[in-house]
């Protein structure tokens, strides 16, 4: 049977008590994550070679002997920063990331648990449980936790594979990782959309629709940029600085979320009015390396946009068509498939076709032929 992996995110409210083992756990895992990368370095200089995880996981007793206050907190919490710091090296050396960095309060204030289950005198036991009928969710160490979240579904069907702690601010959350049955049925489809990922507007579709792109007007960005400023104006060290940094941090929070919502919304109209959904296979590597195009990417989410349309179709059985970034899309003729190569600069809007006249708007018209291209690939999957 083929499974698909589905993230619920809930908000988490714990006590007091669990606050502090929360907090406690993320400075563990933090800890384990900067333990492992100094050693990886100071490894490297010295030999020329660093460890793997697995050497380092065998590790970790030892360190819990000489900082007992580890053992304190989650055990899986203390393996998983391992596996994700050999994440963190994988793409810095196979997509050019940026070399792993080391964490502070700003960046990792999450640990990551693993369910584990065992069986017990014939009764089956899972260290992380949800119960949506009453609201919480049991964690290792924590034990019961009120949540927040996912009201009309009632049970998860499949298996959950592991839990994201993460703190917000003065905010709990939790990330659960369900396995689920992905049930196949037969595919046909009643509706296609093209798709023009484009700078002003976020998305042009076949439809004639055009998708403005709040993010780039939300007046947030200016209180960010007027924030930064006065920062910059401030004495190191002063209370006012402290202030205006939990300012800038709130600030990027609201984008981040004001971001996922309009991410979230955009995609989940697409897929539910469209059986066949068709944009350009984009190099957006490629697009952030130069920099004409980098500079207006800032504050468009297309790297998202892909990946959630990706899962939700999967999800929604509908299919998601990528065509060919070298396809001319927005110099051909929607019409009469004439090619206009005067039109690779991008500053014109609307053209006029030299051949049966048609008036186009040019990101409509791309879009129009993206979907035809999606169309034929569908076509030659049926043969
Ligand atoms: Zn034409």
């Amino acid at each position: 049977m083929t499974t698909i992996l589905n993230g619920y995110q809930f908000r988490l409210y714990p006590n007091n008590e669990q606050k502090k083992l929360i907090n406690q756990t993320i400075g563990c895992s933090r800890f384990i994550y900067n333990h492992f990368l100094e050693e990886r370095i100071n490894e490297y200089k010295k030999t020329g070679i660093s460890k793997t995880c697995y050497e380092q996981i065998k590790e970790i007793p030892q360190l819990c002997k000489s900082y007992p206050w580890l053992k304190e907190v989650d055990s899986c919490s203390l393996r998983n920063p391992v596996f994700d710091l050999e994440n963190a090296y994988h793409r810095y050396f196979s997509q050019n990331n940026g070399f792993p960095k080391f964490k502070n309060k700003d960046i990792g204030n999450s640990y990551k648990t693993n369910n584990i289950k065992s069986t017990y005198k014939d009764k089956n036991y899972e260290s992380i449980r949800v119960d949506l009928k009453n609201r919480t969710i049991t964690l290792p160490k924590l034990k019961e936790v009120p949540i927040r979240g996912y009201r009309n579904k009632e049970v998860f069907v499949g298996n959950i594979k592991s839990a994201v702690i993460r703190r917000e601010g003065l905010k709990y959350y939790v990330s659960v990782l369900v396995e689920e049955p992905l049930i196949e049925q037969p595919f046909q489809p009643r509706s296609i959309v093209g798709l023009d990922l484009g700078i002003k507007d976020l998305i042009i579709t076949s439809h004639n629709e055009k998708i403005e792109n709040t993010l780039e007007c939300a007046n947030i960005n200016k209180r960010i940029k007027g924030l930064q400023k006065a920062l910059a104006r401030c004495q190191k060290g002063s209370k006012n600085r402290e202030k205006i940094k939990l300012k800038i941090k709130r600030a990027y929070m609201k984008l981040k979320n004001i971001r996922k919502h309009l991410i979230h919304d955009i995609t989940n109209k697409i897929v539910k009015d469209n059986d066949i959904i068709v944009m350009e296979d984009l190099d957006i590597k490629a697009m952030y390396q130069t920099k004409s195009i980098a500079k207006h990417l800032v504050n468009i989410p297309l790297a998202e946009i892909k990946r959630v349309l990706e899962y939700k179709c999967l999800w929604k059985n509908k299919k998601l068509y990528k065509v060919n970034r070298y396809y001319p899309s927005s110099q051909v003729c929607s019409v009469c498939e004439y090619q206009n190569k005067k039109l690779k600069d991008l500053s014109i809007r609307s053209w006029e076709c030299p051949k049966c006249g048609y008036i186009h708007d040019r990101d409509i018209n791309a879009s129009i032929n993206i979907m035809f291209e999606g169309l034929k690939i569908y076509m030659q999957s049926l043969i």
